[in-house]
């Protein structure tokens, strides 16, 4: 398959700028990585055709600057901009001004960006195409008086939410009348810190909903179709920590309701490339539009597992104009496929970040496993960024078998030196209610904290946990010694590479 496109920067770090180079290699599109001063041994810029810096530490001057970015693809000749997910992928902005300088943006026009940044927008769109959504606002919320007599008519729980909201921050859940104000107020001043935009709405809050999503291709031609789903219910912080593809929960026709529901949001905001439109699903089955991300998810990869379709190269096609060549009915699912978050992070301390240097490290091979690593032996993870060091994804045929690979991968897996979620997925894997697939947006809370620890906001796992992580060190082996970084070692990441820096 070849692609239009010559060469690509990419406007990420870690795993996904990883993933994303992996994709141009294959295709013959060259690479340009960015990176920040604490990322000058990043894998990503060793792996890249080429690298530039782009700026200190902190992700304000480097990888969240417009102006840098397009200034760094303008010299290094770059026809497109892959920004990959968090930073500036669901930024408008970045996208007009991409498109301004002449470069393709690898994602949605700067109109869908806009129009599914704004949650109350997107509810809009959503119900003009005849999809249900969780009760609720389909505009902001003004007065606080405004905001009780709407709660009131939802009826409590009610859960507050940024307008611009991403990444759980800016919601709160609110029980009764009397904590409505105070909710408020965290909501919009968290919501204003982290958007710029204090501007908040409410919404019925479901109690343990399954958080289920449709991955969405769309072309330049008009065509959209949607891979199936992934059940992300395994949340904490209402973040995703593991998902699969399928969801257990689902049949074909749920499926394909859902399939089309999330089209038509798509066309209703002329949607194009890859995109996720995400529903909560009740216990009855019925399932209501949350949010669409217009990028490329992080659990991307469970999708392509089952269905076979490499979504990032399937990015830069249809970027390059090209048609999708494929209908609905083409598109065929296989078996299962789970994927593992592992975050610099101890899961044994309310999930802290664990930023350091790593000391050891085996990754886990053998059929159908994937690691999606943006880190090596020896690579310090940096403070800056978020702590995702790593996806481990495997494929079974069935759930059971896809349960038990992960199982035995979870096992090979050793990271020295900081800690990691690894603990916390082999734990899991062996839960009976995970093992069943009965599972909900609130199973972390509820599985693996206790009333005492979540009261004082501590998270001190149950014996389960702890019986895991025994399990877990017992099966440890002593590490290798680190490999001491050498600059033929380093070369090796980057066949073909220009810039001489390392050598
Ligand atoms: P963000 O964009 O910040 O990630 P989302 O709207 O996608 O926020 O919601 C993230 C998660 O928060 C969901 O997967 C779910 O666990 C929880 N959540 C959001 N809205 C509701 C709701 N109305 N009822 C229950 N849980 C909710």
């Amino acid at each position: 398959m070849g692609t239009l496109l010559r060469k690509i920067l990419i406007a990420n770090r870690g795993e996904i700028a990883v993933r994303i180079i992996r994709a141009c290699r294959e295709l013959g599109t060259r690479t340009v990585a960015v990176y920040s001063e604490a990322d000058r041994e990043a894998l990503h810029v060793l792996m890249a055709d080429e690298a530039r810096l782009i700026g200190p530490p902190p992700a304000q001057e480097s990888y969240l600057s417009i102006e840098r970015i397009v200034e760094a693809a303008r010299a290094s000749g770059a026809e497109a901009i892959h920004p990959g997910y968090g930073f500036l992928s669901e930024n408008p902005a970045f996208a007009e001004t991409c498109r301004a300088a002449g470069l393709i943006f690898i994602g949605p026009p700067p109109s869908a960006i806009l129009a599914m940044g704004d949650k109350t927008e997107a509810r809009r769109l959503a119900a003009k195409a005849g999809v249900p959504m969780v009760p609720g606002t389909m505009d902001p919320v003004g007065t606080d008086e405004e905001a009780q007599r709407i709660a009131r008519e939802i009826g409590f729980p009610v859960m507050v939410k940024a307008v611009k909201g991403g990444g759980g921050k800016g919601m709160r859940l609110v029980r009764d009348p009397t904590g409505l104000a105070p909710a408020l107020r965290l909501a919009r001043s968290e919501a204003k810190a982290a958007f710029g935009d204090p501007a908040i709405y409410l919404e019925k809050y479901l109690e343990a909903p399954r958080h289920i999503e449709i991955q969405l291709l769309a072309d330049t031609h008009g065509h959209v179709v949607y891979l199936g789903e992934r059940e992300c219910s395994i949340q904490r912080r209402h973040q995703k920590l593991i998902e699969e593809s399928p969801s257990p929960l689902l049949d074909e026709p749920l499926r394909r309701a859902m399939g089309e529901a999330a089209c038509r949001v798509a066309a209703s905001a002329a949607y194009v490339n890859a995109g996720t439109v995400e529903f909560l699903v009740g216990g009855d089955r019925r399932f209501y539009f949350l949010e669409m991300n217009t990028r490329l998810q992080v659990e991307h990869p469970v999708t392509e597992m089952v269905t076979g379709i490499d979504m990032v190269k399937e990015q830069l096609r249809i970027a390059a104009g090209e048609k999708l060549g494929y209908e609905q009915e083409d598109i065929r699912r296989l078996g299962w496929a789970i994927e593992c978050r592992i975050y610099a992070e101890d899961p044994f301390n309310n999930f802290l970040p664990s930023p350091g240097r790593i000391t050891g490290l085996s990754v886990p091979g053998g059929p159908w496993i994937r690691d999606d690593s943006g880190v090596y032996e020896g690579y310090e993870v940096p403070i800056y960024y978020d702590p995702l060091i790593s996806k481990l994804i495997v494929w079974g045929r069935d759930r059971e078998e896809a349960i038990r690979r992960m199982t035995r991968a979870l096992g090979e897996y050793q990271v020295r030196g900081i800690k990691t979620t690894l603990p916390f997925h082999q734990a899991v894997m062996l839960h009976p209610d995970f093992v069943a697939g009965s599972v909900h947006t609130h199973f972390v809370e509820t599985k693996f904290t206790n009333e005492e620890t979540t009261r004082d906001g501590r998270h001190e796992q149950i014996a389960i946990i702890a019986a895991a992580l025994h399990a877990y060190q017992r099966a440890q082996r002593p590490a290798p010694p680190p490999a001491p970084p050498s600059s033929a070692w380093r070369a090796s990441f980057r066949p073909g590479r220009e810039d001489s820096r390392w050598s």
